[in-house]
């Protein structure tokens, strides 16, 4: 209607009178200081933003490591739109409708073997729960409902439910909600700035922090042991990687006692390095896969795991008739978002957007580390298309200065980069080229020295 204010409007009352903006309860944000001074986006296209103050804004971030095909592409506008108006919802238990059905397949065609059957949630928060549950069920349909406990680690992020947060462990997320799921332990993270600092690539030394899960397995018996989840590389936490070996050693551990491992690809899932997974690239293949975001280039929300026909073919027994998982969402594999899932399939394939992490990768690594004894950096990590840039903190408060950086790189430079604590995480759209990544560090280096 006539009422309904344009996106500048917004920012104007925002700003003059924030208590009308009181209403919308902003997540994972500081509310009141952004209300004072918003960052709101009007419309984006390719690897740009347009904010409501008419600037554009290079995106750095991908949106929130989603959009690896750029923004508003055609093609996958083009099919959200076609689908809405033809079936627009279909229930998603006991009925369905083709399209999950021809999406699950093409997604297993790119996923390692033998991980080739799909189960559709709407988040990667949902994807973890459902994962998680599916670990503990898998266990109990083959007799071994014994195994319970759950292993995530420190400094990981698995979303917000209740299961994700319990083997996350990112102390903000979880200080405030409880005691959350029992029986959960955590293995240390792999973030040593001290030996590792400036590392190109994946961190030399580490591996053998993978031994400390025999260490839970003697404490517990791994008959007790349902599954550990782990992030290939962890995002939130403010780029962890993985050293070298160290991966391929927790999959050993894993087999050895028939533990099931579950990578948390939320952030590493299509293309983000090199290949449609992390688990390809690294060569590390678990039992499941979480994904979301990439899924559909952050157009229509949707996350899926990926199982292995083991865990999948072990539900597939008892009397014909009988539901196999008591699992499931009313939004599981929503038309809209099968729709852009598949029309992004399309373009990741059509354009070589999971190889870009490759290609890329070297002039990527190269320019991010110009960024070294620049005033207040005290590491800078990356891998494929993924970047970090860590601060020093501030005596005043850890994360200050990597919000002013963020928030500087924003208003002033028109860069959009994401902090967390005092890292500034980069994931660019995969469609960059080299002039994107010039510019992206150029922007970022002027913010660091200006605050400094
Ligand atoms: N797992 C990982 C590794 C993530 O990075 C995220 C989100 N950044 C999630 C899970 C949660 O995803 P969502 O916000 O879609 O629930």
């Amino acid at each position: 209607s006539s009422d309904t204010p344009s996106a500048h409007d917004l920012q104007a009352l925002a700003t003059a009178t924030p208590e009308r903006t009181d209403a919308f309860w902003m997540p994972f944000t500081a509310n009141r200081q952004f209300k004072k001074s918003p960052r709101l986006l009007a419309s984006a296209e390719g690897m740009y933003y347009r904010s409501v103050d008419g600037r554009e804004v290079l995106d750095g971030t991908a949106g929130l490591w989603c959009v690896n095909a750029g923004h508003g592409h055609p093609h996958i506008v083009g099919a959200i739109q076609k689908q809405a108006a033809t079936l627009d919802y279909a229930p998603a238990f006991q009925m369905g409708h083709p399209l999950p059905f021809i999406l699950a397949e093409r997604l297993a065609a790119i996923a390692p073997d033998p991980l080739k059957h799909v189960f559709f949630t709407n988040s990667g928060s949902e994807s973890v729960d459902t994962a998680l549950k599916i670990a503990l069920a898998y266990h109990r349909v083959r007799g071994e409902g014994q195994r319970t406990r759950l292993i995530g680690r420190e400094k990981g992020y698995h979303g917000v439910g209740f299961g994700g947060i319990s083997v996350g462990g990112m102390v903000n997320n979880r200080k405030f909600f409880g005691s959350m799921l029992p029986g959960v332990d955590h293995l240390p993270h792999t973030l040593d700035i001290k030996r590792n600092g400036f590392s190109r690539g994946l961190p030399a030394r580490g591996a053998e922090l993978a031994e400390d899960l025999e260490r839970i397995v003697a404490l517990h018996d791994a008959s007790t042991i349902a599954a550990v989840i782990i992030e290939p590389i962890s995002g939130s936490a403010g780029v962890v990687l993985p050293p070298e070996g160290y991966l391929k050693r927790i999959r050993e551990i894993c087999d050895k006692h028939g533990i099931l491992l579950i990578f948390d690809e939320v952030i590493t899932g299509f293309g983000r390095v090199g290949k449609a997974f992390a688990a390809q690239r690294f060569g590390v293949v678990p039992d499941m896969i979480t994904t979301a975001k990439g899924l559909t280039n952050g157009a229509v929300p949707m996350g899926a795991v990926f199982t292995s026909k083991g865990i999948h073919d072990a539900f597939m027994h008892g009397p014909e008739g009988a539901i196999e998982l008591f699992h499931g969402y009313t939004y599981s594999g929503h038309p809209l978002a099968c729709a852009a899932a598949l029309a992004t399939l399309d373009v990741y394939e059509s354009e070589g957007l999971f190889e870009k992490s490759i290609e890329l990768g070297p002039y990527w690594e190269d320019a991010i580390h110009s960024l070294k004894g620049l005033p207040n950096v005290i590491d800078v990590r990356n891998y494929g298309l993924v970047g970090a840039v860590e601060l020093a903190a501030r005596p005043e408060g850890v994360g200050q200065r990597g919000y002013e950086v963020f928030n500087r790189c924003y208003f002033e430079q028109n860069l959009m980069v994401r902090c967390t604590g005092d890292v500034i995480a980069l994931s660019p759209p995969l469609i960059l080229n080299k002039e994107h990544i010039d510019r992206i560090f150029d922007r970022l280096a002027a913010t660091i020295r200006a605050t400094a």
